[in-house]
């Protein structure tokens, strides 16, 4: 039976319960990660910042010679389809393009159309005590693959260095990684952007360090520009953020988070004052109650 409420799944048109959505193993996403992807929340049924979303999609895909096989109102669509299904009313999305079904061998000229799939989900990174007291952060061995590898703005289901990166800090008793480039400058966590607060000002790396240019961290850099902070992309070095004021990982599905303890070096103020006004400011503009984050 595919009830409404189950059907948190749109695979290539169809709405199905999850359990239900399958993918040929000749895929090449399957056989050799060649596809794209996207995380995106919505709240009160309401996507959040769709838009930017479906065209980080879209960049990703052309950047890799990938034809998305849906326009992008056929996926605005199919999002507010499962939106409109879901038993909650926050939730979180997962968009995935594959390359489609091919011979063996990687070359993408043997696939034909590509597998589109949309899940509907609820995505709970920490606990909420833990968000209070902040996440402790240490720097990986695993280095960010260089741009002349992989351009990290390209959202790719190749992710196995950042899981490598969490392995890392889980066998080390921490709770996410942060990844040095091959300079040694730092470049983001292994699913969030990097800020930190040092002499009144936010700094965040430039994306051409190394980072995917987040959503949630433009997001941020337009509130604190308009809440008239001081606001800089700056390269920062483990130094910078070792004695930094604050410091704190943004994404869509990290939301914000604030580090307490980098490489075991306690950062002076976590939650900081400036972590705490860009929060609410943050959950105002998705639409949250703030009285949510007490
Ligand atoms: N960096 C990486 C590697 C990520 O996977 C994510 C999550 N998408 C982010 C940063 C944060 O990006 P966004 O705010 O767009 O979710």
């Amino acid at each position: 039976m595919r009830g409404e409420a189950e059907a948190n799944c749109w695979l290539n048109g169809q709405l199905m319960p999850v359990t239900e959505a399958r993918l040929p193993v000749m895929d090449h996403a399957v056989l050799y990660g060649d596809g794209v992807f996207e995380g995106m929340r919505f709240y009160r049924r309401q996507p959040f910042r769709m838009q930017q979303h479906l065209q980080r999609l879209e960049h990703s895909a052309t950047a890799l010679a990938l034809t998305i096989p849906y326009d992008r109102a056929t996926l605005e669509s199919a999002i507010k389809a499962l939106i409109a299904g879901f038993p909650a009313d926050d939730g979180y999305l997962r968009l995935v393009v594959t390359r489609g079904i091919g011979s063996m061998g990687l070359d993408p000229a043997s696939c034909g159309r590509g597998n589109v799939f949309i899940i509907a989900t609820t995505l709970t990174m920490i606990a909420p005590e833990q968000r209070r007291q902040g996440v402790r952060a240490v720097i990986t061995s695993t280095r960010r693959l260089p741009r002349d590898g992989l351009d990290p703005r390209i959202k790719s289901l190749n992710y196995l260095n950042h899981i490598l990166a969490r392995i890392e800090a889980r066998n080390g008793g921490a709770d996410d990684g942060i990844l040095l480039n091959a300079q040694g400058l730092v470049t983001e966590a292994t699913a969030a952007n990097i800020f930190i607060v040092s002499a009144g000002e936010l700094l965040t790396p430039p994306v051409s360090d190394g980072a995917l240019a987040g959503i949630t961290r433009r997001e941020i850099i337009e509130l604190a520009v308009a809440e008239g902070l001081p606001c800089r992309q700056q390269s920062l070095a483990p130094y910078d953020l070792y004695t930094a004021d604050e410091c704190f990982f943004t994404g869509t599905g990290a939301e914000l988070m604030a580090v307490s303890e980098i490489d075991g070096r306690a950062i002076k103020s976590s939650p900081g004052p400036v972590f705490e006004r860009l929060q609410a400011l943050y959950f105002i503009a998705c639409g949250q109650q703030v009285s949510a984050l007490s």
